[in-house]
Order: C-alpha cells, then structure tokens, then sequence
C-alpha cells in the first residue's frame, strides 16, 4: 500500500483527503480522489455509513467518497476499493 498520507499535518492535499478517523483519533483514513473512480463499493461495505459520496467531481471526473466522521477503522473499505484508493494509516506515521 502506498503510503498515502505524506502531509506534515495530515490535512488533505491536492489529491488526497485525509481525515483523523472519527472513532478512533490514533488513525487516519486517507482518499485518494485522482485514483478513485467513484463506484461506492466502499459506501456498500461500510458497515456503519461513514462514508458519502462527494457533490462535486475529482479532477478526473468522478465523485468520490467523504468521511462522516463515524469511521471505526475497520478497513472494510481499504479491502474492497477496486482501485486501491482507499488506505488507513496510524496518526504517528504520518505525522512528522
Ligand atoms: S470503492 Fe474505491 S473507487 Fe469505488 S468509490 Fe470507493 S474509493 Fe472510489
Ligand atoms: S474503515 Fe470501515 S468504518 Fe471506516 S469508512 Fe472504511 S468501511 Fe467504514
């Protein structure tokens, strides 16, 4: 897995969003909008509705999924994603 989230302070990027995951603060749920190609296998899997599909398009042309805040971290999303555009990372990783 590509080590998504490179910001020193793990706010989202020109490509990835990337969120401190609501229900457990020492991880992070990185989105990477240039890979996704917005077809919510990850909003299917998810088994407490913490993602959502954006309401507007990434630069390739796709919507794409948000977090609501309620992500537990399960990984459900990082294993189905088709595209690989989905990743969890621990907070003290990518924090520099
Ligand atoms: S499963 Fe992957 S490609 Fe499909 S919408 Fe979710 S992040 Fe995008
Ligand atoms: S890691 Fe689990 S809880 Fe979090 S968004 Fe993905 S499927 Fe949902």
């Amino acid at each position: 897995m590509t080590n998504a989230v490179q910001n020193s302070d793990v706010k989202s990027n020109d490509q990835f969003d990337a969120y401190i995951v609501g229900k457990k603060k020492n991880r992070v749920l990185a989105i990477d909008r240039d890979t996704c190609k917005g077809c919510k296998v990850c909003i299917s899997v998810c088994p407490v509705q913490a993602l959502f599909m954006s309401s507007i398009k990434s630069s390739r042309g796709y919507y794409y999924p948000m977090e609501t805040g309620d992500c537990t971290a399960c990984k459900k999303c990082v294993e189905k994603c088709p595209n690989f555009a989905i990743s969890l990372h621990k907070l003290k990783d990518v924090m520099t």
